[in-house]
């Protein structure tokens, strides 16, 4: 056995008549390690990702099967954690493609191919826009336009998270501010925040100096964090929300409803807005079971006193249920689709109500 990374091994089982033999070894080290340790009288309990590539059917050398062994072990860490894989051809390519990604992504930043677009998010009762989310795009030279679904996991595994979503945080103020500047009515910044960024020790010292440099007053910034990230931080959270809090910025979270819900945390927190996902939105007309959640979830925010906006809003049957369920507010096709920079101050100037919106809040017909 042996360590080739911090916290990576390589174990060699010489002995294995098959596969089969390999998956039984990998049960036993993942019980194992299971099993809990202690600590300086602390009791830890971690998990572990294990992938494996058997000569010769997965590399003539050590090299090929080390390599093809971590491709593995990536694919088994993405399909959950504790967990293990074998070797397929497919990772392979899959491997080869996110170390292309992730080195062109490295040079991004400094070849200015990262931009922002900017979705709106609307009141319902006034149908007035009352914030923006900041949403990453990177222009590749190659491969056109990269969702941010396909880069963002590669950028916090390698952490190159960290200065892109400096960037992201920068840019948005700055252009928020710019709008306000130009006397365009104010609405709020949204940013989406990664697990990575808020476990850097400085993040609160980060937002603090960004809003100093961009001159934004922090009501206006609210930062999109996930359930994932409140609880995979819980030893730093509370007082980061607090610093968070005392410097007047708003916590949203995001994909409400997805992760796993621990609503302790909604009392701890004291975070200002849920944003039900749109897996719950999508069939919130039509199914039953979402209407159910969907209601749910907004009964639960009104008595705690928090605003819900729903995700993914397409259509009038998903709109009218909102309405009709006094959610607060929508973001989603339905409204606006994400615009570039240069589209927004326009609908930010005419961001009078939406002669539909305000027909129906005050129970009008179209
Ligand atoms: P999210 O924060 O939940 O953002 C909402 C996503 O839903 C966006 O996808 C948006 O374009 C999409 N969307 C909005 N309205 C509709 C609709 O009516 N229908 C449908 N089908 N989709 C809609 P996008 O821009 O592809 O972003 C995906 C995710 O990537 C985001 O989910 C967020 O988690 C992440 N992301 C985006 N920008 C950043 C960033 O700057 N930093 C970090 N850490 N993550 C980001
Ligand atoms: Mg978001
Ligand atoms: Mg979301």
């Amino acid at each position: 056995m042996a360590r080739v990374g911090g916290d990576e091994f390589v174990i060699v089982l010489a002995a294995v008549k098959d596969g089969a033999d390999a998956a039984l070894a990998a049960e036993r080290l993942m019980r194992a390690m299971s099993a809990g340790f202690v600590v300086q009288d602390r009791s830890l309990s971690i998990s572990c990702s294990l992938g494996i590539s058997v000569f010769p059917e997965h590399g003539a050398d050590g090299e090929t099967l080390i390599k093809n062994a971590d491709a593995a072990m990536y694919s088994a860490k993405e399909s959950g954690r504790n967990n293990f894989r074998f070797f397929t051809d497919d990772m392979n390519a899959e491997a080869v493609e996110r170390l292309n990604l992730e080195s062109s992504l490295r040079l991004a930043l400094d070849k200015k191919e990262l931009f922002l677009m900017y979705q709106p998010q609307m009141d319902i009762a006034t149908g007035k826009i009352t914030g923006l989310e900041a949403l990453l795009r990177w222009q590749h030279p190659d491969l056109g336009l990269v969702p941010p679904d396909k880069f963002i996991q590669i950028a916090e595994n390698c952490g190159l998270i960290v200065p892109i979503g400096e960037w992201v945080l920068r840019t948005a103020c700055l252009q928020v501010r710019k709008w306000q500047d130009e006397g365009i009515p104010a609405v709020s910044i949204a940013v989406n925040v990664s697990a990575v960024q808020f476990r850097q020790e400085d993040f609160c010292e980060l937002i603090r100096r960004v809003l100093h440099e961009t001159g934004l007053a922090p009501q206006y910034l609210e930062l999109e964090l996930t359930e994932g990230l409140l609880l995979a931080n819980a030893d730093v959270t509370f007082s980061v929300l607090q610093e968070l809090k005392a410097m007047g910025l708003t916590l949203a979270i995001d994909d409400f409803g997805t992760g796993y819900s621990n609503f302790n945390y909604l009392r701890q927190f004291r975070v200002s807005k849920l944003k039900i996902d749109r897996s719950f939105i999508r069939d919130v007309a039509v199914n039953p079971d979402d209407a159910a959640i969907t209601t749910a979830i907004l009964s639960m925010a009104k008595s705690l006193n928090l605003k819900v906006i729903a995700e993914g809003v397409e259509d009038e049957a998903q709109m009218s249920f909102l309405r009709a369920h006094q959610c607060d507010e929508i973001q989603g096709y339905y409204f606006s689709k994400p615009l570039a920079v240069d589209k927004v101050a326009g609908k930010l100037r005419s961001n009078s109500p939406e002669p539909r919106a305000r027909a129906q809040a005050s129970g009008g017909q179209l």
